[in-house]
């Protein structure tokens, strides 16, 4: 079947990563809806929107005879790079490495003492008689072990859970070497732990598992032990090959034994060793904006070392490090690889995962700031083309497409979010949509929530935030990424509307709606306007442009025809009422005869039931 797609006779083709048939399309200069003929030919549907596998496209490429590469963001990011003369995995002499600290999340069910054991870590460390500044919250801290005789560092970061490193790896970013799962002994596996669970998984990240609140008396190690073997996690002493350490974060209970079991794991499985020359290149894992002192930044230097005076580039923001300042505010000249630091004197608020890099002077990391800066806004531009909204759904149903509607709901409390899915699921929905949730939860809005409203590419996803509301990051998130977002305080406000949206977006039934009707008294020929009747208005009202239909002797002899003029005496009239007399012309008859009943009605949108 030939469907009119361009056959390419191996010109390149390069595509971003989740490019769609449209983008395709466009570069090969042909019509998207072609490019989704052929993949139905090759067995796939593909609509010309979502965003596609690099499988599909590839298979595509070599279908149609053009060769694809795939260019991921990195790689860009890289290309980009090299024209600065920047390689970002030059060689390294073996003897300039040295070994990084391991850089470890803490993560968990809610209230299982993630924060408490951060708290204890790093309070367990203060090294005797230093005199130690205040401690800061700058996103991470490090903490010092003696470890096999060695002293050895490890790097925490300090925001506890998974939507902080889930954030950054949907930038494609890692800055986690170790996850700490965070069970409390008296409270088991929940759901939370097995999503942490999954995250790290994902991530490939090796866990080591702190069975917490071992001070209580119905605590019950063992069980948590038992639990996690269904999820994969078998305890060493189980002969399995995870770690898993009872503590007491409150009593600070083996606080010791938790920090060892991170470095025996990060030593058997990780290769922690990181060149200490060259431009500093790293994480930017926190970033906020200082009223004082302008855009703080907590970087983690991945390689090389960062001084104050570089010239640094991170995510879209650049500047000069003006100061670096460690975990307890004291002023560092310079860090090497996994020291977390944060760093004064970029010109704006770098993105939590944004990468950052150290060049040889200004106008070099001015420029490649700009570049992704370019490189950003078209990228937004086409995001906000592909995205729906709830109208936006009503105009593909128009079209004719199934589709679906996909809700992510967040709300205070999980009475209400159940509450809210239930009474949603059971709305009667048109069967052109099929309603998903896709995700529900309790608190605030968070990046997460955004980024699955927006990977769901061939749906229209929507968040229903129910007496909260979004974080910061997340409202900026959603307005580029062009989520739709709608917030609640009363459930049944929260049902309606989304049932009226839905019925909203169906095509609009019509009823008639008579508005009058009159009866034909003469009928007189004129050369320019053809028939016109002179009538007396028997009910309601006959208005101008209405819709009419003839009844002569109880039946009808025209119908859908309009009025198309309509006079009182020799005056234009908008609308004539019972018992005058007027004038008339139809248009679409012209074989009114004297005793013809004209009824008028308009169609009115029917409300659905
Ligand atoms: P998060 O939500 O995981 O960060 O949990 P938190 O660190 O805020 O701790 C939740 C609650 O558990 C707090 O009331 C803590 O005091 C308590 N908690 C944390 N660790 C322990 C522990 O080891 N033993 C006991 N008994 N309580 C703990």
């Amino acid at each position: 079947m030939s469907s009119g797609a361009p056959r390419g006779s191996g010109q390149a083709v390069r595509l971003p990563r989740g490019a769609s048939l449209s983008d395709f399309a466009e570069r090969i200069n042909a019509n998207p809806g072609s490019l989704v003929q052929e993949m139905f030919n090759l067995g796939e549907m593909v609509t010309a929107t979502q965003s596609c596998t690099d499988e599909t496209l590839l298979m595509l490429g070599l279908h149609l005879g053009f060769e694809v590469s795939i260019v991921s963001p990195e790689d860009e990011d890289r290309e980009l790079l090299a024209r600065f003369n920047i390689d970002l995995d030059a060689d390294v002499d073996e003897d300039r490495m040295v070994t990084r600290p391991p850089v470890v999340t803490v993560m968990g069910h809610v209230d299982h003492g993630k924060t408490k054991l951060l708290d204890a870590i790093r309070s367990a460390n203060v090294v005797e008689g230093e005199a130690g500044g205040i401690t800061q919250h700058i996103g991470a801290y490090q903490v010092h072990v003696e470890h096999e005789g060695e002293d050895r560092a490890v790097t925490f970061i300090d925001t506890p859970g998974h939507e902080a490193f889930t954030a950054m790896r949907a930038r494609g970013a890692q800055a986690t070497d170790i996850v700490i799962l965070v069970v409390a002994a008296d409270d088991g596996v929940m759901p939370q732990t097995i999503e942490a669970l999954n995250h790290a998984k994902a991530a490939d990240v090796p866990i080591v598992v702190a069975v917490n609140k071992v001070d209580k008396p119905e605590a019950n190690p063992g069980k948590v032990r038992q639990q996690l073997t269904e999820y994969g996690l078998v305890a060493e002493e189980y002969g399995g090959d995870t770690m898993f350490v009872d503590i007491s974060a409150k009593s600070r209970l083996n606080i010791d034994g938790l920090l060892e079991a991170v470095l025996l794991t990060a030593d058997a499985s990780l290769d922690l060793r990181a060149p200490i020359d060259g431009h500093a290149q790293g994480l930017a894992i926190e970033a906020h904006l200082d009223k004082g002192r302008g855009p703080v930044a907590t970087v983690l230097v991945g390689r090389g070392t960062l001084r104050v005076g570089d010239s640094i580039v991170a995510g879209n923001a650049y500047g000069r490090v003006r100061a670096m300042l460690d975990d307890t505010g004291r002023p560092l000249t310079e860090a090497g690889p996994a020291c977390p630091v944060a760093v004064l004197g970029l010109t704006a608020v770098p993105g939590a995962g944004d990468t950052f890099l150290a060049a040889d002077d200004d106008r070099t990391v001015r420029q490649i700031a700009e570049q992704r800066q370019a490189r950003k806004r078209a990228a937004e531009q086409a995001n906000l083309r592909g995205r729906a909204t709830l109208e936006t759904l009503l105009e593909k149903i128009k079209e004719g497409e199934r589709t679906s509607l996909d809700l992510i709901i967040k709300g205070d409390v999980s009475g209400s979010v159940e509450a809210l899915e239930d009474a949603l699921v059971k709305l009667p929905i048109p069967e052109e949509i099929q309603l998903r949730i896709i995700h529900r939860g309790v608190g605030a809005i968070t990046e997460n929530d955004v980024n699955l409203a927006s990977a769901s590419s061939d749906a229209t996803a929507i968040i229903i935030g129910f007496n909260v509301r979004p974080m910061q990051q997340a409202r900026e998130l959603a307005d580029r990424s062009g989520v739709e977002i709608r917030y609640y305080t009363v459930i049944y406000q929260a049902i309606e509307e989304i049932e009226a949206a839905l019925k909203g977006m169906l095509k609009p039934e019509y009823e008639e709606h008579a508005l009058g009707s009159c009866e034909v008294r003469e009928v007189f020929r004129s050369s320019k306007v053809g028939l016109i009747a002179g009538c007396i208005v028997r009910s309601g009202l006959i208005r101008r442009n209405a819709k009419a239909r003839v009844v002569r002797d109880g039946n009808v002899v025209a119908e859908n025809v309009s009025i198309s003029s309509l006079k009182r005496f020799k005056d234009d009239a908008t609308e004539v009422r019972e018992g005058f007399e007027c004038g008339l012309t139809l248009g679409g008859y012209n074989n009114l005869q004297v005793e013809d009943v004209i009824e008028t009605y308009e169609m009115r949108e029917k409300p659905r039931v």
